[in-house]
């Protein structure tokens, strides 16, 4: 067997054993019962272990020697080849104590935040985000970075991507962003938002949800929507991806946007090429890039004035009552309603930027040593007054609602962004290349646009950084501009904003 041969196999099999953990997760989230938690953690320790001795395993590690001395055939082989490397060296730069030491104290810091976000106060979570806030920057430090120690951290959700490039980018879409919702609400104009909390039973929820998402592309025959209590999206192998949503029925957006979301990120999994699962042509290639896709679905398809001339109609038939005498007008408006909050996950398309950049860059200065943990509070509530004009009333709507700090996540929150910026970016270049896609949307056709996503985007898997990815599908280098533009193109006429 060739080496190139041995290294592909050794892959397949791994990326088996990972989407085993992955059906055991997903079951975790939907369906398992309750007195099967405890069995359940030893099958996932079990096989997790199993997945980090053959991802270190040195045989592994002496076949990607001997293939960089071959070099490539092809640019699938050469993204084999640098992605198993990449892999192989985060794994095993690692000591296995701190790996184990970081497990043990993201696991304790969860429930001390669960605790701490109940009881809102900060004080009780502070000495664990301390722990967390060391290990991750001793496993920074492990790894390496030439720039600085963030870089490590960014770059296992961003590979390739230095916060030197990141920073500016949300220092400019900041300068823009905030002046924009300033005028918005200058403008004195609220959207009537009030509609989305009428009464939507969560049945018609859950069928017009289906509709939409089988609408605009997501294969049914290749996966499914399920219920949870925090939406996401898995990949069980490569014909089956899952999706997971939840209803409120007294606010349609949640489930209807989040479903939307989701088979985004549902649809760039499906079109990955399945012939190399488990391998860098078969894989993702950002967490951003990820995220494009949900947020493009989302926002630029799901929140556009076409999409509804479409589907307000279905809509109606779904849910007669509460939208009796509403308006397409109002509609639209209300799904576009802007205004600063306190808690991320509820952001509109124009303020959710700035509580990521809040975040990004309170993190930065956690991870090189210039904020200490005590003082993170005030540098959190300081920057909401800054940026969002609002002052968190509380620890827990301020600093202690989202998870990802108390799991070790430093360096995801950029992404999120990112993603708003590829994907308007993205959205923007096949608009000009397909003709009008909001003719096409009004029309219920949106065959053309996932197309277009598929062969710019989805079929090239990791083959590409997510910069050079998004370079060669529009021509030009990453920026905020077609986001602003974006916003302001439907945000000013909505709030007669000059
Ligand atoms: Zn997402």
């Amino acid at each position: 067997m060739s080496t190139l041969q041995s290294i592909k196999e050794h892959l397949a099999e791994t990326a088996r054993y990972e989407s085993i953990l992955s059906l055991l997760h997903w079951d975790q989230q939907t369906y398992i019962p309750a007195k099967a938690h405890d069995y359940r953690a030893e099958q996932v320790t079990t096989l997790s272990g199993l997945i980090h001795r053959r991802s270190t395993d040195p045989k592994l590690g002496e076949w990607l020697d001997e293939a960089a001395e071959i070099g490539d055939d092809s640019i699938q082989v050469a993204a084999v080849i640098r992605h198993a490397k990449r892999d192989f060296d985060r794994a095993t730069k690692l000591p296995a104590e701190l790996v184990e030491e970081l497990a043990r104290c993201t696991s304790k810091a969860h429930q001390v935040w669960v605790e701490s976000r109940a009881a809102n106060d900060f004080a009780i979570f502070q000495p664990m985000l301390e722990q967390v806030v060391s290990l991750k920057q001793q496993q920074a430090d492990a790894i390496g970075f030439d720039e600085c120690r963030y870089d490590a951290l960014l770059d296992e959700f961003e590979p390739d991507m230095r916060t030197s490039e990141v920073c500016p980018l949300l220092e400019r879409l900041r300068s823009e962003l905030v002046p924009l919702v300033n005028a918005i609400m200058d403008s004195g104009k609220t959207a009537p938002a009030n509609i989305l909390e009428r009464t939507y039973p969560v049945d018609a929820q859950a069928r017009f949800g289906k509709e939409a998402a089988a609408a605009i592309g997501f294969d049914f025959q290749r996966g499914r929507i399920d219920v949870t209590h925090h939406p996401f999206c898995t990949e069980l192998g490569p014909h089956d991806c899952r999706i997971l949503t939840r209803y409120d029925e007294k606010f349609f957006s949640s489930a209807f946007f989040g479903t939307l979301h989701e088979a985004g990120h549902g649809m760039y999994q499906q079109g990955l090429p399945a012939d190399w699962y488990g391998t860098g042509p078969g894989k993702y290639v950002s967490l951003g890039v990820h995220e494009s896709q949900s947020r493009l679905w989302e926002n630029q398809v799901g929140r556009s004035r076409a999409f509804w001339q479409h589907f307000f109609s279905i809509a109606n038939s779904y849910f007669p009552t509460a939208l009796d005498g509403v308006s397409l007008d109002d509609w639209y408006w209300a799904v576009n309603d802007v205004r600063p909050s306190l808690i991320r996950v509820e952001a509109d398309e124009a303020t959710y930027n700035l509580h990521i950049i809040v975040r990004f860059e309170i993190e930065q200065e956690l991870i090189d040593g210039s904020l200490a943990a005590c003082d993170a509070p005030d540098a959190w509530n300081a920057r909401y007054e800054k940026y969002l004009g609002i002052t968190p009333d509380s620890d827990a709507n301020g600093i202690l609602q989202d998870v990802h700090w108390s799991e070790g996540l430093f360096g995801y929150f950029p992404t999120y962004s990112l993603g708003n910026l590829y994907s308007a970016q993205l959205f923007e270049k096949a608009n000009e290349e397909l003709g009008s896609l909001e003719e096409q949307f009004s029309a219920g056709e949106f065959t053309p646009l996932l197309k277009w996503l598929q062969d710019n985007v989805h079929g090239k898997g990791s083959c590409y950084s997510a910069k050079e990815l998004v370079e060669r599908a529009t021509g030009t280098a990453l920026s905020h501009d077609a986001l602003m533009r974006h916003l302001a193109d439907k945000l000013n006429p909505l709030y007669r904003i000059d």
